[in-house]
């Protein structure tokens, strides 16, 4: 894969009209910005289709009607959100050139106008803003542990993954169970919530049996922990499905035959994940007969390990990342961050900016959601105007 120094590319590219570099499918700005518009509407609105329905399917329970008239209404806004940052690159760009910039610059063709576009976050509300920015900052963690370890500054095998997330699962879920009781919660996008820490006290039980009076839930805890293990290894085996078979649904046979046992991972990851974290909870509530928020500690802990099974960096970094959010938004709620600053807005700006660059100057160590992301929201222009900036930095080389 080439990589776009600041250097080569200034050499390469920046006294190319748009028409060669940004748009190379046609001459004219206003045609391109056509052609760019109708591709995203397609493309935005079938990747947010696939996003609303792994969102739904991990909830895990039906919808009521009410419910499905609201989703249906958020889709279409992020729609919106995602056909404006897709189709502005090229507009922008266009405009950029004729007005400001003679030529084409390292810092200008991508990132500037992408910071820009970033502004587009408010077509969603404002939940919904929080939970895109969270997702971003965790693709921009894992960018830079990406472009440190192609510099050979830093190496992470599955097993250092796994205790990064186990320890980020221990802090997630401890603020997490803190962040229960506040009335301003900050919303989270993660497998399960941990339920409020029970008031109740008891007298420390024995045995598997029944339940201990201190327990944060109902029913025996053999039950509840199974059941949550149960719910999430089917919503993991489920979200493998969708991406392994439904390509192929056309050839059911072939589609059966490509089933193996690693696509159990997932769901063994999901199911374990909560299991474990049930069953330690459980165990500290009937031997103590109190329950606390400090146990969520040991038991995040040992869930985390149930990621070994299915381990990817931006799953291992996502703990951490939300714990960070948590603790932003306490500083919110304390006054220590004036209310009325737009800082996750902001945030996502920067953060699609940084990651759009990364996109089409470093290719090699841009997290692979971000490729696919634009490749999809698109309809493959991305790609189009990707392999002109390539095919550029080649012929210059030579
Ligand atoms: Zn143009
Ligand atoms: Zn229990």
């Amino acid at each position: 894969m080439v990589e776009a120094s600041k250097f080569l590319f200034e050499r390469a590219c920046s006294s190319c009209d748009c028409s060669t570099l940004i748009h190379p499918w046609t001459q004219k700005c206003s045609d391109a910005t056509f052609s760019m518009l109708f591709n995203c509407i397609k493309g935005s609105y079938k990747f947010y289709a696939m996003v609303y329905i792994i969102q739904i399917l991990m909830k895990g329970k039906k919808l009521t009607r009410k419910e499905m008239i609201e989703q249906f209404k958020l889709y279409l806004k992020s729609g919106i959100f995602g056909l404006t940052v897709g189709s502005s690159f090229v507009t922008l760009n266009c405009i950029f050139r004729k007005l400001f910039f003679s030529q084409f610059s390292y810092y200008t063709t991508v990132l500037l106008p992408c910071t820009i576009s970033g502004l587009a976050v408010y077509f969603e509300p404002p939940h919904r803003r929080i939970l895109v920015s969270n997702l971003f900052t965790n693709l921009v963690f894992e960018y830079g542990i990406r472009t440190a370890q192609f510099k050979g500054w830093l190496r992470l095998s599955a097993g250092r993954e796994t205790l990064l997330f186990m320890l980020g699962s221990a802090l997630f879920f401890y603020l997490m169970r803190l962040d229960r009781d506040n009335v301003k919660r900050t919303p989270l996008f993660w497998f399960f919530t941990p339920p409020r820490v029970s008031k109740e006290e008891g007298k420390p039980v024995e045995g598997i049996h029944g339940r201990s009076e201190a327990c944060p839930h109902k029913g025996p805890c053999m039950n509840y922990i199974a059941k949550g293990a149960a719910q999430l290894f089917s919503v993991g085996l489920l979200m493998t499905c969708v991406r392994t078979i439904l390509p192929r649904i056309l050839t059911p046979k072939k589609a059966l035959k490509s089933l193996k046992f690693s696509h159990l991972k997932l769901g063994i990851f999901f199911g374990g994940y909560i299991g474990l974290y049930r069953l330690i909870v459980c165990l500290l509530c009937r031997s103590t007969g109190k329950d606390s928020a400090l146990h969520a500690l040991p038991a995040g802990f040992v869930a985390g390990a149930a990621f070994r099974a299915s381990p990817s960096l931006p799953i291992a970094l996502a703990p951490v990342t939300s714990s960070l959010q948590i603790i932003i938004s306490w500083a919110y709620q304390r006054g220590m961050i004036p209310a009325q600053w737009p800082l996750v807005e902001l945030l996502y700006c920067v953060c699609q900016g940084i990651l759009f660059h990364a996109r089409v100057m470093h290719e090699d160590v841009c997290p692979r959601y971000i490729v696919n992301l634009m490749h999809t929201v698109t309809t493959n222009k991305a790609d189009e105007i990707q392999s002109a900036f390539i095919k550029k930095i080649v012929a210059f080389g030579n």
